[in-house]
């Protein structure tokens, strides 16, 4: 008997805000496997002792993400590209704030 618990990938917003400094969790990437372009927040992710973040399509590896005490690792798998859309951002310094 197989279990699938996996939980999809806003459960890695909190993370990813720490690590791009913003919410990633509606841009997109696309999979190096079959090509298809996700939202962040609509990948697969399967924890353990890391995050391993998998294309909702192909199940293919896409990211290995393992946080510990003194930082944070990313393997990049088969993510043929990330897209941050700057129109989204809200919460970057503008410079102007003194
Ligand atoms: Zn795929």
């Amino acid at each position: 008997m197989t279990i699938d618990t996996h939980l999809d990938g806003n459960a890695l917003g909190g993370l990813f805000h720490e690590i791009f400094g913003r919410d990633m969790t509606g841009q997109h990437g696309c999979c190096d496997g079959c090509g298809t372009v996700s939202a962040i927040g609509s990948v697969l992710v399967y924890r353990g002792a890391g995050d391993v973040v998998r294309c909702p399509k192909c199940g293919i590896e896409l990211l290995v993400i393992v946080s510990s005490p003194t930082g944070i690792r990313i393997s990049f798998g088969s993510i043929r590209w990330l897209s941050i859309d700057h129109s989204e951002v809200s919460d970057v310094p503008t410079g102007d704030d003194d």
